[in-house]
């Protein structure tokens, strides 16, 4: 609870960005507190030790620096899932429809194994469209996706019902 508090107490809301009326919640400062940082890495091992998780995937951008170290602290696989044309081998996409426009994410092939338990993870939770895009994208390859994690959560969006309602109760864990 106390490494919570220190991890909300770094996070930083910024007004009018990327457009005005918008208060974007910025992660980066987490990066800035190596305590604050290590202790969310801490709070999505605690969470995820003891679920037999074979793989972890993390969105770009974020979602990258926070999946990766969590996959090496639990000593699974890392996977980046990432925007159209930046991965260089054969690849298996997503579509889905976010906010203001359509948008795509990408995975290597042969990157998660059929039957592999995966651990989809974010900085944030809006609409709940692109971790929905991430479980589309695992249930390709005939993988299961175990939860879902992310720091930050956007209740007025509701798009946790999005992700439960796929994921079961439990599938959506928040910091
Ligand atoms: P969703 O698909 O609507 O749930 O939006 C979540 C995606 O948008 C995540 O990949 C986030 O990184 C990004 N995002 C949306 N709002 C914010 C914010 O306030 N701060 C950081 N990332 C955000």
């Amino acid at each position: 609870a106390e490494k919570k508090e220190v991890v909300k107490a770094s996070i930083r809301g910024v007004p009018d960005f990327p457009k005005k009326g918008i208060l974007f919640w910025d992660v980066t400062t987490i990066l800035l507190n190596p305590t604050a940082f290590q202790y969310t890495i801490d709070l999505f091992v605690q969470q995820y030790k003891d679920q037999k998780v074979d793989v972890v995937a993390g969105f770009e951008a974020r979602g990258l620096i926070f999946g990766a170290p969590l996959a090496l602290a639990l000593g699974v696989p890392f996977v980046p899932l990432r925007k159209p044309g930046k991965l260089p081998g054969p690849r298996i996409s997503e579509e889905y429809v976010t906010e203001y426009s359509s948008d795509k994410i990408e995975m290597h092939e042969g990157a998660v194994l059929p039957g592999q338990r995966v651990v989809l993870i974010d900085d944030l939770i809006a609409t709940g469209g692109t971790l929905n895009a991430g479980v589309n994208l695992i249930k390709k390859v005939n993988a299961e996706v175990v939860g879902a994690g992310c720091v930050i959560e956007l209740p007025f969006l509701n798009g946790r019902s999005k992700v439960t309602g796929t994921l079961g109760d439990d599938g959506l864990f928040v910091l």
